[in-house]
């Protein structure tokens, strides 16, 4: 049985789609596509070798060694362009996450990928500011918790590019933060707080940005303490942002 994380990307998967899962590891995520007859093929790419020994280790015997092609190498290089529909790339950080999506982009290996399922563990606003430039559109969020974690998995299209900039404009619609800020501070928000989720907030959305928000007012009291010009110049930062996150949480 997948983790509930796991699950929630399998789920956005489209049916039939052939996929490669790039920083596999175990391999769990192809190997449960094939299982349930989601998908027909699947690639399961690794950096490392003990993850890549292991994806290899469980799908040899899952018995699925004709299906799941285990490949080593760094991020989207491990595929040929036109051989997946669908990318999945879960549990790193999203700096990683755009940093791969970008090379691999560069490199042609997302021709024909019409699908992009992903789960960074921080910096979602990178993956969002990295899928908008390259025609590329959200079209659902999700945050879950499990086990202590809270998890975000954005689903995205690829769309025309005439077409995208309209459509990620929609997405993008800075009308949902009704509070008094400037249009691109909210944009800024947007994009770290996510589109879809600000759109119908749940108390879990609350919950994520709460603690952030404690999180950086323990960052202020040890920046107070300090007479550094560098660290008033941080404060006073940090206590801007501070002050846009109640101004967005308390207008949803
Ligand atoms: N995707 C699985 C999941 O969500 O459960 C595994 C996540 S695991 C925390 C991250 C994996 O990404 C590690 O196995 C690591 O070796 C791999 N990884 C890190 N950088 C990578 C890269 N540039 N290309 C491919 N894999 C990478």
């Amino acid at each position: 049985k997948l983790s509930k994380r796991l699950q929630v990307i399998a789920d956005r998967v489209t049916q039939g789609a052939r996929v490669a899962d790039i920083g596999s590891d175990h391999a769990l995520l192809p190997v449960y596509l094939i299982q349930s007859g989601k998908c027909p093929t699947a690639i399961a790419g690794e950096l490392n070798t003990g993850p890549f020994q292991a994806a290899r280790r469980q799908t040899a015997e899952a018995g699925l060694k004709a299906v799941v092609q285990v490949r080593q190498g760094d991020g989207l290089s491990v595929l040929e362009p036109g051989e997946a529909d669908t990318v999945t790339i879960a549990g790193m950080g999203g700096s990683l996450m755009a940093d791969i999506l970008e090379a691999g982009w560069r490199a042609g290996k997302l021709t024909g990928v019409t699908e992009l399922v992903l789960q960074p563990n921080v910096g979602e606003d990178f993956v969002r500011r990295w899928l908008t430039g390259h025609a590329y559109v959200l079209r659902s969020e999700r945050l879950i918790e499990e086990d202590g974690h809270l998890y975000e998995i954005l689903h995205a299209h690829a769309s025309a590019d005439e077409r995208s900039e309209q459509e990620n404009g929609r997405v993008y619609d800075t009308s949902v933060i009704s509070a008094d800020l400037t249009e691109e501070v909210k944009l800024e928000w947007l994009y770290r707080m996510g589109p879809f989720l600000l759109r119908e907030p749940s108390e879990l959305l609350r919950k994520k940005w709460k603690f952030e928000i404690d999180k950086l007012a323990r960052i202020c009291k040890q920046l107070s303490l300090s007479d550094l010009d560098e660290s008033r110049a941080k404060l006073t930062a940090y206590r801007e942002e501070i002050r846009q996150l109640e101004e967005v949480l308390a207008c949803l």
